[in-house]
């Protein structure tokens, strides 16, 4: 005899929602439904460990009637008896359906205005109502003599318990699908479905297809239409190049299967998941387009497609890392809301961040080139890390690599190696910014250096400047830019006082030839080969965070130069003798108008006055070529 019940009110609530509200996205019902079936199946399996009886052949199928118009999906799992029917299916004990209740209370007026919010939510067996307007639900509990059940419901506010005849163990879930959701019975509908959020289901879906025989006549046969092998559960030495290099190209959008590296995780304890991931070769051209380029990993639960682009599972400077992530903590029924604030995402983020960085740090270890060649390709996101990552900034120091005055021109090194190179007398990690290597290379604020034999970082990208910001010390050692003037040289104290002695009068005139242009002017032990050049104080911005800001459109004061001077150089002499001479006047200013443009140019800046600087130089050859 048929026996009706109530639903528990917060049933109800859900079910008026799920057929009075719109949805965007009603294909999840399927995902929900099969999910079901394969836990099922996973528990029918596990019992059978201990109960061999119960092992079969597991397999979920999805029969379409279109005649009667409807979609029944059947597993052959563990079943359930009356009273676990009555607990499971008339009442809500998930948390991530909880969750939908509460959000539902509490957010009513915006949920009317965003219907597509109450999509994001995976609302499992009563998802079905949003396709159907009654469901039958047979079951059969394995390894029991209970009898069979028959639950049937239109989803208003009531549903019918009975027995049935199921012979088998397992659950039948007819649908009868609503007149605007035919496009369900749609045998293709199904199975795209199928591909895009149950593929990896470890059990075989199978979807009866119509064949045409050599006679003409028409028959049905089954089709497994899931992969079924979850690539990033198996094991790594099962798993060929091949199956590597397919699954790559299906993830990473990218184009071309050419990966460098495949890593796999599996964490255990805290919170439980397995990833694959994987770290390109070439960059994609859309990798600098944020606004185009795909971030984050696909996140699966339990082998079940949740989202792609899953940003709390990876930090954005590592977005060239492409993969899946597969968490067995997380509720199915995770929604984007909750996704945003689970603790296990930032757990499971922190596991792959630590994970792929010491991959990383492997592969400069022990394979140097291709290391190198990844880092010209994806270096830039990693010194964003250095700025943006500082839990992880030490990791992240041992994996940058910059071209050296020291090291072959396209050759970088590692600050590990910097610094294990640098002779008992050096203190700090000294680095120069600008534009390119030519041009940071023939800077003549080089020149003490070179003497020393110290070397010099060359710091040529865009982002080196910002991130220098935030990187003070590595091994205990400071960088100190040697453009700049919080420099101390060495022994040359004595010679310096000397020369600002000397050469009195040269600093007086040039202060006030070259006036507004500069905040000093005095000696320094910092040059060999010139006579001049230009530097700026310790806490001021960079000519060449100058020159960015200026390319940015970006107004901001010019800190104002030191200009050093070589008192060992010919021409500082000279010029000290022309001083005061009347007759050297004109001749004396156009050269220190040459002086300054020229320290200009030497550290990367455009000329004040290209007119004025080309006059001058004219009559200068014009003098000396009489
Ligand atoms: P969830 O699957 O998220 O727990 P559902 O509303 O989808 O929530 O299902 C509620 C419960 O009903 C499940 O936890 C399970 O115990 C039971 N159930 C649903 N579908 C099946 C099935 N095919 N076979 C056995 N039990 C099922």
């Amino acid at each position: 005899m048929a026996k009706t019940q109530k639903f528990k009110t917060e049933v109800n609530q859900l079910m008026e929602l799920m057929i009075h509200s719109l949805y965007s996205n009603r294909d999840i019902f399927l995902r929900e439904l099969v999910a079901n079936a394969a836990d099922a199946i996973d528990k029918a399996h596990f019992a059978g460990l201990t109960n061999p009886e119960l092992i079969q052949d597991w397999s979920i199928r999805i029969d379409i009637d279109s005649e009667n118009k409807t979609v029944t999906v059947t597993d052959n799992g563990i079943g359930m008896n009356e009273a676990e029917v009555i607990e499971n299916i008339g009442t809500i004990a998930r948390s991530g359906t909880k969750a939908f209740m509460q959000m539902l209370s509490e957010q009513k007026e915006k949920l009317a205005e965003t219907p597509e919010l109450i999509g994001q939510f995976g609302v499992g067996f009563y998802s079905a109502f949003m396709v159907a307007d009654k469901v039958e639900l047979r079951t059969k509990k394995a390894g029991s003599d209970d009898p069979a059940v028959l639950w049937k419901s239109s989803g208003t506010g009531s549903y019918t318990l009975d027995d049935c005849d199921k012979t088998t163990p397992g659950t039948e879930i007819k649908l009868f699908i609503k007149d605007d959701a035919a496009v369900y019975l749609d045998r293709w509908k199904l199975e795209n479905i199928i591909h895009r959020y149950s593929d990896y289901i470890a059990y075989p879906i199978i979807l009866p297809v119509k064949k045409v025989n050599e006679d003409k006549s028409e028959s049905i046969e089954d089709k497994v239409v899931n992969t079924s092998k979850a690539i990033w559960l198996r094991k790594p030495s099962e798993i060929t190049e091949d199956e590597y290099k397919s699954f790559y190209s299906h993830l990473s959008n990218f184009g071309g299967t050419d990966y460098l590296k495949a890593i796999h995780v599996s964490a255990e304890g805290v919170s439980e998941f397995k990833a694959l991931l994987f770290l390109p070769k070439t960059a994609p051209f859309n990798l600098l387009m944020p606004d185009i380029q795909k971030k984050g990993l696909q996140l699966y639960v339990k082998r079940v497609f949740i989202t792609d682009e899953c940003k709390e599972l990876i930090p954005d400077y590592l977005r060239f890392v492409c993969g899946v992530v597969d968490s067995s903590d997380l509720p199915l029924n995770v929604s984007r809301e909750i996704l945003q604030e689970n603790p296990h995402l930032a757990k499971i983020e922190k596991t792959v961040v630590t994970k792929v960085l010491g991959e990383l740090k492997k592969l400069l270890e022990n394979d140097r080139e291709s290391y190198e060649k990844f880092f010209s390709e994806f270096g830039r996101m990693l010194k964003e890390g250095l700025h943006t990552d500082f839990a992880n900034a030490e990791k992240l120091k041992d994996l940058v690599m910059y071209e050296s005055l020291n090291s072959e021109r396209g050759k970088r090194i590692t600050l590990a190696e910097y610094v294990n190179a640098m002779p008992e007398s050096q203190q700090d990690i000294y680095y120069i910014t600008g534009e390119k290597t030519d041009a940071v290379a023939s800077n003549p604020a080089l020149e003490y250096f070179r003497k020393q034999g110290y070397d010099v970082l060359f710091m040529t990208d865009p982002i080196d400047e910002w991130v220098m910001q935030s990187m003070f010390q590595y091994q205990q050692k400071h960088f100190k830019s040697v453009t700049k003037g919080d420099m101390e040289f060495d022994g040359e104290k004595e010679k310096i006082e000397e020369a600002q002695k000397k050469y009195a009068q040269l600093v007086d005139y040039l202060k006030s030839e070259l006036g507004n242009e500069v905040s000093e002017v005095r000696f320094s032990a910092r040059l060999t080969d010139s006579p001049c050049c230009l530097i700026v104080d310790g806490a001021a911005l960079s000519p060449h965070m100058e020159r960015l800001f200026k390319a940015m459109h970006q107004d901001i004061p010019e800190s104002k130069r030191i200009l050093e001077l070589n008192a060992d150089h010919a021409l500082i002499e000279a010029l000290n003798a022309m001083v005061g001479k009347e007759e050297k006047k004109e001749e004396l200013s156009q050269f220190v108008r040459i002086l300054w443009e020229q320290a200009l140019i030497a550290e990367g800046s455009p000329l004040k006055d290209p007119a004025a600087f080309a006059k001058a130089v004219t009559a200068l050859l014009l003098k000396s070529a009489k």
